[in-house]
């Protein structure tokens, strides 16, 4: 057990799935970066924006 004590909650990156630190200081969370997170967007803008609730659901999902 260590003594830092606060866990760290990981989400993997939607676009690529690399394990992602959600803290304060990743701006680009749930993505591990800009990029992803704009390959990501770019995707269902232009494919599935009919599908609003996936936008929803997933923060419902990660819950925090
Ligand atoms: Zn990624």
């Amino acid at each position: 057990m260590s003594s830092l004590g606060v866990p760290v909650h990981t989400v993997n990156c939607p676009t690529c799935g690399k394990l992602v630190d959600w803290v304060a200081q990743n701006r680009y969370r749930p993505f591990c970066s800009e990029r992803c997170k704009l390959v990501d967007f770019g995707a269902w803008a232009a494919e599935e924006y009919r599908i609003p609730e996936r936008v929803a659901g997933r923060h419902a999902v990660l819950g925090v």
